[in-house]
């Protein structure tokens, strides 16, 4: 059967006006004061494996909404970029950040790297860049506690602003790494245009270990690639005790996920993590 243009509202629900002011509400509440809206950050801890140490964090945004109830982070950041509100998340988030590695360094001389996700917007607005290192230095944060996450996921448009920036976050000392490697269709070109200095091989490779040979074959190949142009490398979403076996057997040392915790409210991280190491 034809479906003739005036059949459309015969398809209209009730959900789909839900799902609109979803949305709106989300759209709206973004412009609005987040931390009071129940805007947070979590923190996973990344561990190196040989030495069952810390390593690093990354920063992951959660939004327990009064009306919604919890959000995705996938939901709320696409629709805070395609309203053009990542820019002030992002700075809001970065300064919160900031204050909390300020507060950790003085308490327990935290040395780690913080990696943040950026969205592929970001990085080519020279402004908020700007906003971000002004802040960096009003904190008085060492670059060399900061990473950030470009994914791979979606295209970064190699533009001459967008390696320019990445070029000023490394001479700054910001470490740059790929998110969810392998999974996207620019791999090489993202290796050989841009100043990387870390590779997160995605979940979606790890989970297949033990279950799927081409999966692993692929898995040895990316690690094989990261180690040739001496990148660093985390493996991302390990749930099992196996995964990490096969992957320090083939070169990977480094890495977040379930098997060693989920991310949790810095308070969290702090007692479970940092507690032990107060000078
Ligand atoms: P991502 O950057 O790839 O982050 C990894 C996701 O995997 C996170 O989901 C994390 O909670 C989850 N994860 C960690 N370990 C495991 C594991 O062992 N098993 C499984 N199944 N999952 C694991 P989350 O927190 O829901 O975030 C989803 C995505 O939202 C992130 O993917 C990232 O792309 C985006 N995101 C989150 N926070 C921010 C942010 O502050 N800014 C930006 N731009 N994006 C963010
Ligand atoms: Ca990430
Ligand atoms: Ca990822
Ligand atoms: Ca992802």
């Amino acid at each position: 059967t034809k479906i003739s243009p005036g059949s459309f509202y015969s398809f209209y629900r009730p959900w789909m006006k839900v799902s609109y002011n979803r949305k709106l509400i989300i759209e709206r509440d973004l412009s609005r004061n987040f931390k009071e809206l129940g805007y947070y950050y979590t923190l996973q801890p990344q561990i190196d494996g040989s030495s069952g140490q810390v390593v690093g964090a990354e920063v992951l945004s959660r939004w327990l909404h009064p009306e919604i109830g919890e959000i995705s982070p996938v939901e709320f950041i696409q629709i805070a970029e395609a309203s053009g509100q990542i820019n002030a998340l992002t700075l809001h988030l970065l300064d919160e950040v900031f204050i909390q590695i300020k507060d950790w360094q003085k308490k327990f001389d935290w040395k780690q790297r913080i990696a943040i996700n950026m969205t592929s917007s970001l990085l080519s607005d020279p402004v908020f860049f700007d906003n971000f290192f002004e802040l960096m230095e009003r904190r008085k944060i060492n670059p060399n506690l900061l990473e950030i996450e470009i994914t791979e996921q979606v295209e970064l448009i190699y533009s001459p602003q967008t390696l320019e920036t990445l070029l000023l976050c490394k001479s700054k000392g910001i470490s740059i790494s790929v998110d969810d490697f392998g999974t996207g269709f620019s791999m090489i070109s993202y290796l050989t245009n841009f100043p990387i200095n870390k590779i997160k091989i995605d979940r979606s490779f790890v989970k297949k270990i033990g279950q799927d040979r081409k999966s692993e074959a692929v898995l040895k190949s990316l690690i094989y690639l990261a180690k040739s142009i001496e990148c660093d490398l985390i493996a991302e979403g390990v749930e099992r005790i196996e995964e990490v076996e096969f992957l320090r057997e083939n070169g990977c040392d480094v890495f977040q996920g379930y098997l060693y915790d989920k991310p949790m409210k810095p308070t969290d991280f702090e007692s479970k993590y940092l507690q032990f190491d107060s000078k």
